[in-house]
């Protein structure tokens, strides 16, 4: 069968995944690898324009590869990668940095947001951030790229910046790419108000033991207005509610649909057949992600190889780069 195209989707090695990046993203990298070549990158050199500490760095990496190899990127289908092991990237970064006026980074609600959270380390990297997300992009020369909401900014910018360069070279060699979103392309986090996120530590690891599992999510908030077990609530505003939706059987939605409206079921019982459903859910995730920790040779092997592959695509493309801008190629 051929395919529809080329995707690709990055992320930061934040280390284990919550259930925003599984629900917002990593379902839709999965679900994507029937119709689409598909190219996932752990993108760790973007990952250091916030982090100092580079100790856990490669421990992060192999932690989210478990847990997209668990969730079922395969690797014989789809090249996944580490960011820097392909190094090309570096050069189209500098090469699109050259046709991106400065006020339009500085303007990004992205930048201005991660600004605001590292007051004390706004550096060239953080303003250069998107640019080097458009280099990951279009070096692959990708089509679509699924990611959740926040990054459609982003995005944008990519589309404007592939405009950019091939009007200035007066040729067609970069690609705009289309964003693609999940059906839950925000997920809330456990005070059911903000984004899931790591920082916010409002978040609910998809590694984690069940124990871990219902103990985060007996900590989520609930209808607020429900105050007391005998008030009814209201599961169309309820957080818990919503996850059942996505995770429970169809039988105890529509109990829960009924039964909390008319206090039937309280919130803590309702909490804990949202923990259960959950964990069984992610079960064979986890049971397949215990598997791959065993084997980190083979995780690694997996990245490697993913490299690999990856540099192919990307020296091809920068050698359309190059005699587009008309700079010398080395053997020319
Ligand atoms: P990065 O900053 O590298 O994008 P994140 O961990 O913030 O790293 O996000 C990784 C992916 O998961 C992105 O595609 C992002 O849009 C998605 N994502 C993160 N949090 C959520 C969320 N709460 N709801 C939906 N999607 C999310």
């Amino acid at each position: 069968m051929t395919k529809k195209g080329r995707v690709f989707s990055g992320a930061r090695p934040t280390g284990r995944q919550h259930l925003g990046n599984y629900l917002g993203a990593i379902k839709n990298y999965v679900a994507l690898q029937a119709d689409y070549d598909c190219v996932y990158c752990i993108v760790d050199l973007h990952a250091l324009t916030t982090v100092e500490d580079t100790v856990n760095l490669k421990q992060n990496i192999f932690e989210m590869a478990l847990d997209w190899l668990a969730a079922g990127i395969d690797p014989q289908k789809s090249i996944m990668f580490v960011q820097s092991m392909v190094p090309e990237v570096t050069e189209l970064h500098t090469i699109l940095s050259m046709v991106t006026p400065l006020g339009k980074l500085t303007d990004l609600p992205t930048f201005k947001e991660k600004a605001r959270e590292n007051p004390n380390n706004i550096n060239y990297g953080l303003v250069g951030y998107p640019v080097l997300m458009a280099a990951d992009i279009v070096l692959y020369k990708s089509n679509a790229v699924p990611v959740g909401v926040d990054q459609a900014p982003h995005l944008e910018f990519t589309r404007e910046v592939v405009r950019s360069f091939n009007y200035r070279y007066n040729c067609n060699v970069l690609i705009e790419p289309q964003m693609k979103v999940t059906e839950v392309p925000k997920v809330l986090g456990i005070d059911g108000v903000q984004k899931m996120g790591k920082s916010l530590d409002n978040h609910i690891e998809i590694a984690g033991t069940p124990e871990e599992t219902q103990k985060r999510v007996m900590m989520m908030v609930t209808d607020p207005a429900r105050i007391k077990r005998t008030d009814p609530g209201n599961p169309d505003v309820c957080n818990v509610f919503s996850m059942h939706k996505i995770f429970s059987p169809k039988a105890d939605v529509e109990m829960i649909n009924i039964e909390c409206r008319r206090a039937g079921i309280g919130c803590v019982d309702c909490k804990k057949l949202y923990a259960k459903s959950l964990n069984e859910s992610l079960a064979s995730f986890r049971a397949k992600r215990a598997e791959f920790a065993d084997k980190p040779a083979e995780v690694w092997a997996i990245l490697h190889d993913g490299a690999q592959r990856a540099k192919v695509i990307a020296a091809q493309t920068m050698r359309e780069v190059r005699d587009a801008i008309g700079l010398p190629n080395l053997g020319e």
